[in-house]
């Protein structure tokens, strides 16, 4: 085993759905009559990644970063947003072994979208695609995100530090 520092991240979101919004996962635009309310894009997948990242290394959350209540971050790219978090955990000497979502939603189906989003987030993250993974599923038609009124989204990364 290599003696490097090892950390865990966890980030989720909620989004709801609401028509005459793009359904953005990853930064990718989803065929859907409905997309993800939010002061950013409100790209959900997004948003749970950069929390993620965030917290693996210990730099705080979304919230802080980018405080709904700032006109900056109305209708955000949330790429963008990523690519500044991301910056910060770089910049404090970690770097991604892998990311791995899930996407909780009742339609559209993600995995049509699979490789388009992995791709996606691995240009903006600057690793290889196969660091990147994502999965849908469906919440058996129970409650809210069943209901198609919202939709969730899952990630956990791994980093690696330097050397302690
Ligand atoms: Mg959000």
């Amino acid at each position: 085993m290599g003696s490097g520092n090892i950390r865990v991240g966890l980030g989720r979101d909620v989004h709801r759905l609401v028509q005459g919004r793009p359904f953005l996962l990853g930064g990718v635009a989803l065929v859907s009559d409905r997309g993800e309310l939010g002061h950013s894009d409100g790209d959900v997948l997004i948003h749970a990644i950069i929390d993620a990242l965030l917290g693996a290394a210990g730099l705080g959350d979304i919230g802080e970063h980018f405080p709904p209540a700032a006109e900056t971050w109305k209708d955000a790219d949330s790429r963008e947003l990523l690519k500044t978090a991301w910056d910060l955990v770089k910049t404090a000497g970690w770097r991604l072994i892998n990311l791995d979502c899930v996407v909780t939603c009742e339609r559209p189906k993600v995995l049509p979208y699979r490789d388009r989003i992995r791709a996606s987030l691995a240009q903006v993250l600057a690793v290889p695609r196969e660091a990147v993974f994502v999965k849908g599923k469906t919440h058996e038609g129970l409650e809210a995100i069943g209901a198609g009124l919202a939709v969730e989204a899952l990630a956990v990364c791994l980093l690696e530090g330097k050397s302690a």
